[in-house]
This record gives C-alpha cells, structure tokens and sequence, in this order.
C-alpha cells in the first residue's frame, strides 16, 4: 500500500528547493509561488486525414490503452452491445497493474465503491487462488476496493473477459495520431507490425493514462503540481524470490521494533503458525528508516535509492515480494519529458540493482533472495490530465462532494509522492467524495471520453482519484456509456450520466 502519503523533504532535497522557490511556498504561502505551467502543449500532430493509410477497423467502440480504466471501459462497452477494439502498446492488459508490477491494490476506505465490474472482477480473481478479503478489517481498512490482483493472473483474467465480452484486442499496438472533423475524432492512427493502420469508431475512450489521445485531438490538458511544476516521482518497481517471508516479518517485528504494520501483526502470527502465506508490508518508515539509512552510511545504498522503499507480499506467491521502489527522485526526472522519462529507466535499474543486493546482504529472510520480475512499464503516478468539462478539484474531495451524475465513490486520501508540500486531511470514516461523469468528457471533442489516471482533475484531486479500483469504475462508466450513446444518438459529451435507466448504469449516487 503506498500508505506514506507524503514523504519527508530530506535536508539534501531542501535546499535544492530552497533555490527554487521562496521558503514561504513550503508553509503554504501563496505569494511568490512560481505558477507551474499548468496548461501542457498539445501533442505533436501529424496531419492524418489525406494519408493512404489503411482501416484495420471499424467499429463502434475504439479504446486506446489497456490498464485498469481502459480495460473496464472496452469489457463495460462490448458487454452492452458496442462493436469494439482495444488498443495496447504492449502484450497484456493491466497497465501498471501488469506490465508496471503495481500491487496491491488499494482500498477506497469507502463501502459501496466496488462497482458490478470490480465485483466481477473479484470474483474471478478469487477462483484463481487470489483470496479477496485477506482479513484485514481495522481502522484503516473500512471500506471497498478489497481485491487483489495478482498480475500474472490478471493479465490471463482480463484476456478471458475480453474474449467473453467480445472485444477485439490490438496488441502490440501504439497510438501516433488522430484524424479530427468537426469536432469528433474520425478515426486514430496506430502503428503495428504491418505498419501504420486507422481504426475508424464511433466512440472513442481514452485510456492511456498520459491523455496522449485526447492531446492528438486538441484536448486541453495541464500536468504536474501547481506549486512545484512537478509531476508526482516515478517508479521502476520489480520483485524478489526466494524471500523466507516468517524471517523478513519477525526482523521488522521484533528486532526494529517497527509498529509500522501493528493492525496485522496478530493476522500474520495466525498466517505463520498455520503454515498460510501471510499478508504485509515493511517500509522505510519510522523506526526501521535507521536500518536503510545504515545502507548509505556504509555506502552500499545512496540517498536517492532510500527516498522511498515498501515492499509487500502477495497471495499466491508465498517466497515473492513485491517492491514499491525504487522510487525516481522528482527533482531530477519527469514523466511528462520523453528523453528524461527515458533516462528514469536506466537510472531506476541501476537503483533497483542497489535495493536488491542490500536487502540480500542485510535483511535476514533474503539471503536466498533474487530479483524475480522487472517491470516493464515505468511507474508513472502522474503525467498529463485533461481539462475536461467538470474538473475535479481537491475541494471536492475536501468536501466529501457528491454528484447527481457520478460514476462512483472513494476516499481514497491524497496520496502525493514529493516534499511535504500539499497535506491534505484523511476522510472522516463514512465520508466520501464521487466522480460526475462530466470529468470524463470535454468541451472540443463530442465523442471523446477520458478515463483513469488521466481524467479531468487537479494535480492533488488526481492523487486520490488514480487508484486501480476508481480507475476501473471510471472506465466501466465510459464504457456504458459509450454504448448507450451510440445506441441512443448522443454524442458522449451531451450525453447525461443520469438519463441512462437505473439498471444499466454502475453507479448511482445516494445524494
Ligand atoms: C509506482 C506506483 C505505485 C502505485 N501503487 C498503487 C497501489 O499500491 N495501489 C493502487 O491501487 N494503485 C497504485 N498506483 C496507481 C495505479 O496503479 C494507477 O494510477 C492506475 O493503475 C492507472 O490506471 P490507468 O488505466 O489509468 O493507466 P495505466 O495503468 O498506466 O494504463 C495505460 C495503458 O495504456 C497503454 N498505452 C499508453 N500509451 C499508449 C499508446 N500510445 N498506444 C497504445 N497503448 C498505450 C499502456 O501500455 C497501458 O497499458 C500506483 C502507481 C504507481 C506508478
């Protein structure tokens, strides 16, 4: 769980900041703050429409990217009757979830969130060994969002659910361009193992995560803080085998002392004494952040490599961590900057490198340790977001907002990766603020819908909202209503959230 939810400023990290920006911008001044550019360049654009290019579809439906928003939206549009493709860059669908080895997946603290997909989902999840409640019902986890998924058996799941629904699914796929007429998207343009191909829809989703559609189209779109000007800090994270996770837990335990995961620690004594894989976590997080910061002092880790490090178990892989880290430090890399994104990887592995041979010398259950999965896909928490026709704000979340036009729920708090910068409060337990389906629709393009960690909000409203389970019921909702439009003649943008029947919608607000 990415529970810290800001991490300290280290005095190193200060005084880069000191110099760029004024001292009173870390106490919440507003004055002299340097006004981030909020509003990002369009994307560059290849005029498409004249081109000899041929159509590989066309269809009702078309979504570009397969993660966790993507995939509900293309599975929620077909199983409502939409012809429809999806597009994925990769070979799996999941995303981050997959290919970016984001787990577990976090809860929304709120109940009532899991929408019929998720529900689904879950199940299907359970039936392959993934348990859906790992039994950890305390203060801190009330509420919904309570699957697991295991990438190795999503990415199977999601296949199999697509196949079931009837998506037709374009791997190995990117998209490079869209081709615009009074103000809809006539088709995008995708380059694939036979070169460059249109797919012509009626509707298109976009579920990129970077908006990288919805910048073809001339969605206006803004990225990173409003303070700093930068976007939250990446992630290159992987996994370890061959951990005896017993040793690792009572090393945390009972020699740091560390009381980091305490609500679990009678879950994971039952789990260890009957012999059943146990669910936790251990982080560089008050009383262990000593034993990591040995690791610089000996010069076998840097400063950067222990901005961040967590690490979980995960059912079904009972000698298998999974490592949220190593965390890219922000100063230094953004996800919005190709070259720099790019030059994240290398210098992420070469963190990763740092961490696993660390934990293998230090950290008493890894000395059979190796470093068993790479993440394929660099952690992106935050890249482009689209100014679309509602934008969520963190007042929302700060109000517990609520919406005659939503698509579901969460309090999920604000989750921001960087200096102590932006605090927001936690929801007071029952309290949560829902998404209106105008924050996946805009102003310039009528049939464009956008979904997931890309959809319309602010830096610290997108820091809440970009959690797999909200993700997915984004995207559900996109999905179902792209197909009733369509079905309906109205373009997605006019399209209200409220008008489509109680029984076919996802989500209904309570008020
Ligand atoms: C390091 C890290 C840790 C996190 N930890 C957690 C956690 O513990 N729990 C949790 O719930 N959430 C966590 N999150 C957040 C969560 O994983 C993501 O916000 C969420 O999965 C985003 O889903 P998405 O579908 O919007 O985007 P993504 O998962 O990014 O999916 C986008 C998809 O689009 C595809 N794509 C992109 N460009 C193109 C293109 N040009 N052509 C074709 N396809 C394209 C990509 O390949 C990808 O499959 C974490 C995120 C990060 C980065």
């Amino acid at each position: 769980m990415e529970k810290a939810f800001a991490i300290p400023i280290s005095r190193r990290d200060f005084m880069k900041l000191a110099g760029l920006t004024a001292a009173g911008t870390l106490l919440g001044v507003q004055d002299n703050v340097p006004k981030a550019e909020a509003s990002a360049a369009p994307a560059h654009r290849v005029d498409f429409e004249k081109a000899a290019i041929p159509t590989l579809f066309n269809v009702d439906v078309c979504v570009v990217g397969g993660g966790a928003a993507g995939t509900a939206a293309a599975i929620s549009a077909a199983r409502k009757g939409a012809k429809t493709v999806l597009v994925e860059r990769g070979i799996s669908l999941g995303g981050l979830a997959t290919q970016g080895c984001v787990f577990p997946c976090m809860p929304t603290f709120i109940a009532g969130s899991d929408t019929p997909y998720i529900t689904d989902l879950n199940k299907r999840m359970e039936k392959q060994g993934a348990p859906l409640d790992l039994g950890i019902e305390t203060n801190t986890y009330y509420g919904g969002g309570k699957g697991q998924y295991v990438p190795e058996y999503l990415t199977l799941i999601y296949d199999e659910m697509c196949g079931e629904a009837g998506v037709e699914i374009l791997y190995n796929a990117s998209l490079v361009g869209t081709v615009t007429k009074d103000g809809k998207i006539t088709a995008c343009v995708v380059q694939t193992a036979e070169g460059l191909a249109k797919i012509k829809a009626k509707v298109f989703i976009d579920g990129t995560g970077d908006a990288l559609l919805a910048r073809f189209a001339g969605v206006p779109t803004e990225k990173g803080s409003e303070k700093t000007g930068r976007n939250q800090p990446m992630s290159l994270r992987f996994e370890m085998g061959g951990i005896d996770v017993g040793k690792v837990y009572h090393f945390f335990k009972n020699d740091l002392n560390d009381d980091y995961g305490k609500d679990i620690f009678g879950l994971v004594d039952d789990a260890l004494k009957e012999n059943r894989p146990p669910f936790f976590e251990f982080a560089k997080w008050k009383k262990s952040e000593n034993f990591f910061k040995e690791g610089v002092a000996k010069g076998e880790l840097t400063e950067d490599d222990i901005l961040y490090i967590q690490a979980f178990t995960i059912p079904g892989k009972p000698t298998v961590m999974s490592m949220n880290c190593p965390e890219m430090p922000p100063m230094s890399f953004s996800s919005t900057d190709a070259v720099s994104a790019s030059k994240a990887v290398s210098f992420g592995r070469r963190m990763m490198r740092h961490l696993a041979s660390f934990f293998i010398q230090n950290l008493p259950g890894f000395e059979k340790a190796y470093i068993s999965r790479e993440a394929s896909m660099i952690g992106v928490r935050e890249s482009w977001r689209i100014r679309g026709k509602y934008y969520m704000d963190v007042e929302d979340y700060l109000h517990a907002r609520h919406f005659t036009d939503a698509v579901c729920r969460t309090a999920y708090p604000v989750d921001i990766h960087d200096v102590k910068l932006d605090l927001f409060k936690k929801l007071e337990k029952g309290q949560y603020y829902e998404i209106p389906y105008r924050a996946l629709v805009t102003n310039e393009i009528a049939n464009l819908l956008v979904v997931g960690r890309c959809a319309s909000g602010s830096f610290a409203a997108q820091a809440s909202f970009r959690i797999q389970p909200t993700c997915m019921s984004m995207g559900e909702a996109a999905g179902i209503a792209a197909a009733w439009g369509i079905s309906h003649g109205i373009e997605a943008n006019a399209l209200r959230w409220e008008d489509i029947p109680a029984e076919e919608r996802s989500y209904m607000s309570e008020g």
